[in-house]
Parts: structure tokens; sequence; C-alpha cells
């Protein structure tokens, strides 16, 4: 059985006070569903000791949206994966697809965090997606399978078990637009086998989809055979919103 996940990504939203309101209501309503799901907050990292210190005693896990991709040093407003380690993070989000446009990160680089994130004992949660142009062009599989070919190339099968990869198509980012059930299903599908062919054991490895997640869409997309729960950008700011698709996620 692969772990279903639900993971809110707060971009650069929020203030002590939302991590005051939604933490606790998260922390409160998960509790119920019995540990079915993996339930993880990646507020801005500013909040994130406050998050961990609302979140003592959960299994509600805790994650950063970014980590700089060098160990330590004269890096100016960077954070390290270690750091985010060291304050009780489990995640660490990866190759962004904000991260991609807004500030120039590759593969490679994304491919050297990915490393950054493992040797710091931390799980990386690798995102992936074709923009609209790529898409519209026939190219979603090759721009998907080549983002994670490279960004997973020094990966060692072992430290698999704490590789997540999102599939989230950058044209449903945040635009109310959503990949049907069925689009969504096969992108996962082809992403699977390519994890398979590269030699890692792609059955037992979680694959969200992201992409204007919601209440009213969520139930459908979780229930394909490859989707194995999702990352949630805007409807996480929403207690309410974020309860429901976890419990979706059941
Ligand atoms: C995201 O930013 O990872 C995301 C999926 O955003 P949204 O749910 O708002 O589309």
């Amino acid at each position: 059985m692969r772990k279903q996940i639900v993971a809110a990504n707060w971009k650069m939203n929020g203030s002590s006070e939302l991590v005051r309101q939604l933490v606790p209501a998260v922390r409160d309503s998960v509790a119920s569903l019995d540990n079915a799901v993996e339930v993880v907050i990646m507020p801005p990292s500013l909040f994130a000791s406050e998050a961990k210190g609302e979140l003592a005693g959960s299994p509600v896990m805790l994650g950063v949206q970014n980590v700089a991709r060098w160990q330590s040093g004269a890096y100016t407003g960077e954070l390290s994966a270690a750091m985010a380690a060291d304050i009780g993070c489990h995640y660490a989000l990866v190759g962004h697809s904000e991260r991609r446009q807004l500030f120039g990160e590759t593969d490679d680089i994304a491919a050297e965090k990915v490393l950054r994130v493992l040797e710091s004992g931390l799980a990386v949660m690798l995102c992936v997606g074709e923009t609209l142009e790529e898409r519209e062009a026939g190219d979603a599989e090759a721009v998907v399978c080549r983002q994670v070919e490279i960004a997973l190339s020094g990966l060692d099968s072992a430290a698999a078990d704490r590789v997540v990869v999102a599939y989230e198509p950058v044209w449903a980012i945040g635009t109310g637009r959503t990949a049907t059930a069925e689009d969504a299903q096969a992108m996962h599908r082809t992403l699977r086998d390519r994890l398979s062919d590269m030699g890692l054991p792609a059955n037992e490895m979680s694959l969200l989809y992201g992409g204007s997640v919601k209440p009213d869409n969520a139930g459908a997309l979780f229930a394909q055979p490859d989707i194995d729960g999702g990352l949630i950008g805007g409807a996480s700011l929403k207690a309410d919103d974020f309860i429901a698709i976890c419990q979706a996620a059941v």
C-alpha cells in the first residue's frame, strides 16, 4: 500500500495569526483520519518553528517550500536543508514551477537540491509539470519525464522511500483549471513507468497531483489508481477546504 499524502503549500501567504488559527484546526481534524493520510503543512519558513509548536504530538508533518542548493556558507538570505531538518521539518519542496519560472531554477539545480534534502535526512517532494505551450505542442510527457530524470539522476534507490513526486501542470496552478482526472491519471502512469525504467521502486513511491485541487474535485482525482494524494496551494489557506481535501484522500 502506497502512502496517501496531502500537502499544503502556503506559498508567500499567511502570518503568525494564520498559523495559530489554521494549524490547530488541521491538527485536530486530521486526528480523526487515523493516520490513513499523511498530512504535511509547508508555511513560509519564517513561520515553520511556530507551526511546529502547534503540531507538538500530532502526526501532521511540517515542510519547507524551498532550500538552498548548497550545504552552508556565504549565501546571504538562503536557508539550508539541514536547517529545516534541525527545526523538525520532514519535507522540502523542490522544483516548484514558481521557482522554475520566477527564479530561474533549472533541472540541474533541482537535482542539486534533491541531494541536499536527502543528505540532511529530509524527504523531498519534487514538482514537475509542463506549461500550456508544451502541452499544446504535444510535449507534455517528454517535458515531465526529462524533469524527473534529471532531478533524480543522483538518487540512490535506497533513498526512494524519501522521494515523492508531484505532477503539477503549470497551466493548472492557481488558475482554477484542473487536469481531468483521466489526463492526470495518464500522466501519473507515465511518470511511474519512467521511475521504474530508472531502476526505482516506482510502485512504492507516492505520486501527487497539484493544480487547483478543491474539495469538489479532490475525490475524483484521488480515486485514480496512480494518484496518491495532492499538493494544494490556494485551497490550503482555508481550513475547511484543506480539511475536506484531506478527508477526500482517505
Ligand atoms: C501549488 O502551488 O503547488 C498549487 C498546486 O497551487 P493551487 O492549488 O493554488 O493551484
